[in-house]
């Protein structure tokens, strides 16, 4: 049986070009980009370049303004870990800013609406009564897709003389990037998310921004980043990153005319079924609940059809308390343990979404007629 891979919000294939850029790099030139020896000096070139192509995708100034972490997580703790002071941040952040932030007594989040967009009034208040150093607002949601006016927010965090950060994880080849231009001084991503590796990430800092390192080392990525360079993910990033810079914004129409046809073919074949986040959301990202159902009932019947998926987020499964993020966005009981997550990518073909449609809606009728639930 082949498999239909409806999981890209938790992680992507590789594409082949990427792979094929990396190679060189783990048994022909292994060496360390801090040594002297012209083997070193060649890996250090391509650690620069990959450097540049992730710059010019996000429209950064400044090459130097990029660092190279492990994953977006890192890159999110660092820029936390940056400020003593105050921290306002969105109800619905990846838990690597979420659980850290609630951490703290300094921190306060955001509330968003049922769209999972956020609650302006309640952010403009937030911000003349806590006075935060720092705003951390993700662009798009991973759990449920919704798109965020980053503009809006990072210069209403800037007129309150806070920092902003962007944890844009989910939104690299989807939205809008240019970061020098934009009210934006930090943000973060993640290759595994856009069709490079697993374990790297980058820091996004634009010049000037305070910044104290995660890690204590040696002086690797200007002292602010310590540890040896791991040249073939980073080559293997910068590779992705050209690649979705060309490409991206043909990639992303399609998805949305895939997330449509998906969303659509569902909707019409299914009763009581609900679209979780804006309407416009993100092309990838399709977050569906279907009330009085399991949503992992629902998963592990489409796995035994060769489909995979989620329930929620690949993040919060198995927490077993419903997902934080459905929950801010108000979503009812009856409704939330229903959802399931289907995320597109640039491989996912028409095909298979038309396989998942009338898989999805086999299993919806499986589940509720075992639950005793009338359906379609
Ligand atoms: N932020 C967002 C929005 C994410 O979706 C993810 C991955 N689920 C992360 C951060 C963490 O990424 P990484 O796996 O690189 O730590």
């Amino acid at each position: 049986m082949s498999i239909a891979y409806f999981d890209n919000a938790a992680s992507t294939k590789v594409d082949p070009r990427v792979l094929d850029a990396m190679l060189p790099f783990f048994c022909e030139n292994y060496s360390n980009p801090s040594a002297l020896h012209s083997c070193a000096q060649e890996a250090r070139a391509a650690v620069e370049r990959a450097r540049e192509q992730v710059a010019e995708l996000l429209g950064a100034e400044d090459p130097s303004e990029v660092i190279f972490t492990s994953c977006a997580t890192e890159a999110n703790n660092t820029v936390l870990g940056t400020f003593c002071g105050r921290l306002l941040y969105s109800a619905i952040e990846h838990p690597s800013v979420r659980n850290l932030a609630e951490g703290t007594d300094r921190a306060e989040a955001i509330p968003v609406d049922e769209e999972g967009t956020i609650r302006e009034d309640a952010y403009a208040e937030a911000l003349s009564r806590v006075k935060p150093e720092l705003v951390s607002v993700m662009s798009v949601n991973n759990e449920i897709g919704s798109v965020q006016d980053i503009d809006k927010l990072g210069a209403m965090a800037h007129d309150a003389g806070a920092h902003f950060h962007s944890d844009i994880t989910q939104g690299v080849g989807k939205t809008e990037l240019n970061l020098s231009t934009r009210p934006i001084d930090y943000a973060t991503l993640s290759g595994h998310k856009f069709h490079a590796p697993k374990g790297i990430g980058v820091l996004w800092a634009r010049g000037g921004s305070p910044l104290k390192p995660f890690m204590c080392g040696g002086t690797h990525e200007s002292q602010r980043r310590a540890g040896t360079h791991n040249v073939p993910l980073i080559v293997g990033m910068g590779a992705a990153a050209d690649i979705i810079r060309r490409e991206g914004a043909t990639e992303s129409a399609r998805m949305r005319d895939l997330r449509t046809r998906l969303i659509e073919g569902v909707t019409s074949k299914v009763k009581d079924v609900k679209v979780n986040g804006q309407e416009n959301g993100a092309p990838h990202i399709a977050s569906l609940s279907f009330y009085r159902t399991e949503g992992e009932s629902i998963l592990i019947n489409l796995d035994a059809r060769g489909i995979c998926c989620t329930a929620g987020s690949a993040c919060s499964s198995g927490r077993g308390l419903g997902s934080p993020i459905l929950n801010a966005i108000g979503l009812e009981q009856d409704w939330l343990r229903g959802t399931v997550r289907l995320s597109l990518s640039r491989f996912t073909t028409e095909e298979e979404v038309d396989y998942l449609v009338s898989s999805l809606v086999a299993a919806v009728e499986d589940v509720r007629s075992l639950a005793g639930y009338a359906n379609v």
